[in-house]
């Protein structure tokens, strides 16, 4: 999963990654299916111990274009958690209230607690992304804000949040082609935004918005991993499989109690 991580060393190119990459997982749609299946389990015990041991946070952050499969990860992926533990928060376009604050005020009150799982369906990456392409704010505003997003998200992890950022890729003729499917399923037209399409004219400034907030804000202690997304089993399996890895690296322990279990009698 190395390849896909974003670091210092390991600068980015979007035009150079294939969103229909499946060099990390050699089998078919049904043997990612399982995997996928197998690593929700497998999560849902961890973020048990996590919860239990009430005393670290976890973080993924979501970000994509339009269509990318924000939603789609979040079911698959995260949608067999325990929601006692699991928070999940979509970022909208900013409240008025929301705008007379600084734009890491919404982001800092949506944090999971300690014990929790967080995930968020875009973030404060926005302010580094639709904010800079309509220039919502002047350059030196949105300039500024990727070191500052760094130092936030360095203050949290030392607090104890482990932070991991994914970027779901997808090419602008897959992109077309989910648009069109939406068009054609009335069971998807709620989902159709005429506003998208505008977005989608421009393309071209987002990717190279998204290839700044990469190569900017990938650190040792908060890195982005770009998703290969076109295909959407791949995409879930991969996803899965570095989520599972990050909180088996965290070894979340339930806490040890001073009861004397040997003695206990319940009447
Ligand atoms: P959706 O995720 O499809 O419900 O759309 C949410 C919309 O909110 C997208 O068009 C985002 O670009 C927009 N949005 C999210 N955060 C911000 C922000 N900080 N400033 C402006 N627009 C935002
Ligand atoms: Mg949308």
């Amino acid at each position: 999963m190395k390849n896909y991580r974003v670091s210092a060393e390991n600068k980015i190119s979007l035009r150079e990654l294939d969103p229909a990459d499946r060099s990390e997982f050699l089998g078919d749609k049904d043997q990612a299916e399982a995997e996928v299946k197998h690593i929700t389990r497998e999560l849902d015990d961890l973020q048990e111990r996590l919860y239990a041991e009430g005393k670290r946070a976890m973080l993924f952050v979501i970000q994509a274009p339009d269509t990318g499969g924000k939603d789609g990860t979040i079911r698959h992926v995260f949608g067999n958690l325990n929601p006692q533990g699991c928070r999940v928060a979509s970022f909208k376009a900013p409240s008025a209230t929301e705008l007379a604050h600084d734009y890491l005020w919404r982001i800092h009150a949506a944090m999971p607690r300690r014990g929790e799982i967080g995930i968020f369906n875009r973030s404060h990456y926005e302010d580094v992304l639709v904010v800079r392409v309509h220039n919502l704010v002047p350059r030196e505003v949105w300039e500024k804000r990727y070191a500052q997003i760094n130092a936030f998200e360095k203050m949290l992890t030392e607090e104890g949040t482990t932070i991991v950022k994914f970027f779901l890729h997808i090419s602008k003729e897959e992109q077309k082609e989910r648009l069109l499917a939406r068009v054609a399923d009335p069971t998807k037209h709620w989902k159709f935004n005429p506003a998208d399409l505008k977005e989608r004219a421009l393309w071209d400034e987002y990717q190279r918005a998204y290839e700044d907030v990469l190569n900017k804000t990938s650190t040792a202690y908060a890195p982005w991993y770009v998703i290969p997304a076109n295909r959407k089993w791949y995409r879930n399996v991969i996803v899965a499989r570095i989520a599972h890895q990050t909180l088996k690296d965290l070894d979340p322990q339930y806490p040890e109690t001073n009861i004397d279990f040997s003695n206990i009698a319940i009447e």
